[in-house]
């Protein structure tokens, strides 16, 4: 029996809905700055799908764009800037950013937003609170896995959940979430030894790769849930997940669909995260919010 394609697109209509519902209780509404630098077309594509997402919130945005060769310097006075503007609620460094910025750079660059602000959830602090469980706002990938999991009532505690890629924004931060939520997480790479015999044994595959069509139907367990997070384009220039859909559909129960998955959901988590902030910035309680 062929799997159950998850309805990502319905969910992340109703994350929207309810951030949208959510500014209109406030009497100014929040606003997103986003950095970007240079002009790389699936950046752009993103830079310019967050600000229809935020218009048809009633959510306003700054855009600050700086050139591809900007120095770390330059990009560091642009986070200042956007960061130290009050009227600006959430802030993002859109990523990736050009090969000549190293990865401890761009740990510092991440580390200028300011905590209150830092709706990607990458900074040092809210990381932290994310490995101890502290946090009431999420980073947006893994938010919207964990969201789509609920969403069709798969519970993860107790669960084998294998994840491929322990990169900062997917990986790592929700092998965190799992395990705040009891799952049992195994997070892979690519040195990891015997990666065909750890994900037939998962309950839950997540695939974040970035290799078209890297799991295949000998990886997964019959009855997994198949989570594919990738972004690729395959021989044909389609664009496509790490997950041989048409093929691991087959044996899977639940599966996503790319596109039409999870980067939907991520779209809609930032946009959660920001509505959030106007609670913040607006002097509400917490336990106000009704999420
Ligand atoms: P990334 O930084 O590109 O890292 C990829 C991860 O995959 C690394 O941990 C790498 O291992 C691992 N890997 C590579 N080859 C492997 C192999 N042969 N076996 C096992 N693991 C292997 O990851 P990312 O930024 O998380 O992105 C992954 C994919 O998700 C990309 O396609 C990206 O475009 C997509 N993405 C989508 C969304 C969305 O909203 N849908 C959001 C973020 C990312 P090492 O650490 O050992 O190098």
């Amino acid at each position: 029996m062929s799997a159950i394609v998850m309805d990502c697109k319905t969910l992340a209509g109703k994350i929207l809905d309810n951030a949208k519902a959510t500014v209109k209780k406030y009497s100014t509404p929040p606003t997103l700055g986003i950095v970007q630098v240079g002009n790389n077309p699936a950046s752009s594509t993103y830079v310019r799908g967050k600000i229809k997402d935020c218009e048809y919130c009633g959510i306003q945005h700054v855009l600050i764009s700086i050139p591809e060769d900007s120095t770390a310097d330059e990009i560091k006075n642009a986070l200042f800037t956007i960061s130290n503007d009050s009227n600006v609620n959430g802030v993002i460094l859109q990523l990736p950013l050009p090969d000549h910025i190293d990865k401890y750079t761009l740990r510092n660059l991440i580390d200028i937003i300011p905590q209150a602000k830092d709706v990607d959830c990458l900074g040092s602090i809210n990381k932290g609170l994310l490995d101890d469980g502290y946090q009431f706002n999420n980073p947006c990938t893994p938010a919207g896995i964990i969201d789509i999991l609920d969403y069709y009532n798969i519970d993860v505690s107790g669960k084998n959940v294998v994840i491929i890629g322990r990169s900062n924004v997917v990986g790592r931060p929700l092998a965190s979430m799992l395990l705040n939520k009891d799952a049992t997480v195994t997070v892979c790479h690519s040195k990891t030894i015997n990666l065909k015999e750890i994900t037939s044994r998962a309950d839950i595959i997540i695939a974040a790769v970035g290799k078209a069509k890297f799991v295949t139907t000998d990886m997964v367990k019959h009855g997994a849930t198949v989570i594919d997070v990738g972004i690729n384009r395959d021989e044909n220039n389609h664009l496509c997940g790490d997950v041989d859909f048409d093929n691991v559909k087959e044996v899977a129960s639940y599966i996503t669909s790319v596109p039409g998955g999870i980067g939907l959901l991520t779209r809609a988590e930032l946009i959660k995260n920001v509505s959030i902030q106007g609670y913040i910035f607006s002097g509400m309680e917490v336990e106000d919010m009704n999420l």
